[in-house]
């Protein structure tokens, strides 16, 4: 399978090929199985172990070139079945300063009363807010809200040097264009919620990384809940035969949508879009990112826009918080993502009204463009 090309393992990974059995694979949706013997498996549906889990978890483990995968309810109970497993309280976590509320909240809200900290500091920085408690380390290949594509082997070379556990969410750019077990991350996790689905109709999540690791997480996965169900398996698999066309699909209309927001000072006054694209230096990242950078990007409206007007004023952009689905979609973090943050955190991450994360879609990347044009004009 290792010697196939990447579209061929999409394809095939994880396929049984049978005479008489169905071409796809269908759903079991029985909770629970009886057994050929007391040791049989499976049982039961929560366990994550019946044949459309394992299908699931196959093909994701082939993209990420992964031992071993773990197909989990939602991106979140991904996050959950990694730090309740991996951490005990008395620990630290370093965590790259903007990454996605969510996983803010979690380390905070929760986990922080559990008596397990977290410091969100700027990858550069991290040297400064390393503990002698500290155990893991938490980035996004390509943050949100901002999309800015991350330096994965520096966060690797310090979780090395420092004997920390590196865990990078990998959502925004799905295995398609960056798989961070090869540059020597630990543990991947991604919102399956988004690319790796692409049609915004399942929550799922999932983990990957080399069998002592998931060896570890597997029986707590089935005692925390965090399983996927079986409808959402077959879904999933669906979406993901089609990952490497959307993500190359993506990548082009994103790069397009960037470039000619980016050509619109009076309008745009910051576009984040890879690095290179915008004149900065691209050579740190882009050998994590070889296939594009996917269908993220954050714009920074000029003041005289009025960008809650122009949400409204758009007609093809969707004003929903998620993203990765096959139309073109926006969200303003300060109101969604990051909505829980305090002024003064909003300040400090400028995390401002002027800021909306596009999720670029599928259709004609010149209409989507002239949309958002028409709209920021109609709202100054
Ligand atoms: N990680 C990132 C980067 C996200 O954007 C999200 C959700 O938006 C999550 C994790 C959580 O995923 P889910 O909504 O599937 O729980």
């Amino acid at each position: 399978m290792s010697k196939q090309g990447h579209l061929t393992q999409l394809q095939h990974a994880g396929k049984e090929h049978r005479v008489g059995s169905g071409l796809v694979s269908a759903t079991e949706i029985s909770v629970t199985f009886e057994s050929a013997s007391p040791t049989a498996r499976p049982i039961y549906s929560r366990l994550g172990n019946t044949s459309n889990h394992k299908e699931l978890e196959s093909v994701l483990a082939t993209l990420h070139k992964a031992d071993e995968a773990i197909a989990t309810g939602s991106g979140m109970g991904a996050f959950n079945l990694i730090l309740m497993t991996l951490l005990k309280p008395g620990d630290h976590v370093l965590v790259q300063d903007t990454c996605y509320g969510g996983t803010y909240n979690l380390l905070t809200k929760v986990f922080g009363p559990w008596g397990i900290t977290a410091s969100f500091i700027p990858m550069v920085n991290w040297n400064q807010a390393i503990q002698t408690n500290t155990r893991m380390l938490i980035f996004e290949s390509i943050s949100n809200p901002f999309c800015v594509p991350q330096d994965i082997g520096f966060a690797v070379d310090f979780a090395k040097k420092h004997n920390l556990l590196s865990v990078c969410d990998n959502t925004f750019a799905s295995p398609s264009l960056c798989q961070p077990l090869l540059h020597g991350v630990d543990i991947v996790l991604e919102s399956a919620t988004k690319y790796l689905n692409g049609h915004s109709d399942v929550i799922a999540g999932m983990v990957a990384g080399r069998k002592s690791i998931l060896d570890l997480l597997r029986p707590p996965h089935a005692y925390l809940g965090t399983f996927l169900p079986t409808y959402q398996c077959t879904q999933l698999l669906r979406g993901l035969r089609t990952l490497d066309l959307r993500m190359e699909a993506h990548s082009k209309s994103g790069t397009l949508f960037a470039r000619a927001l980016g050509q619109e000072p009076d309008v745009a006054a910051e576009v984040n879009y890879g690095r290179g694209m915008l004149g900065h230096s691209s050579e740190a990242v882009l050998p994590y990112f070889p296939r594009g950078f996917g269908g993220m990007v954050s714009v920074r409206f000029a003041a005289k826009v009025d960008v809650k007007k122009l949400m409204g004023n758009m007609s093809l952009v969707t004003n929903v918080p998620s993203l990765g689905g096959t139309e073109t979609t926006a969200t303003m973090p300060a109101y969604s993502t990051n909505w829980f943050m305090t002024d003064a955190e909003k300040i400090k991450y400028k995390i401002d009204d002027q800021l909306v994360r596009f999720s670029v879609g599928l259709e004609n990347t010149a209409d989507i463009i002239a949309d958002v044009l028409a709209a920021a004009k109609k709202s100054t």
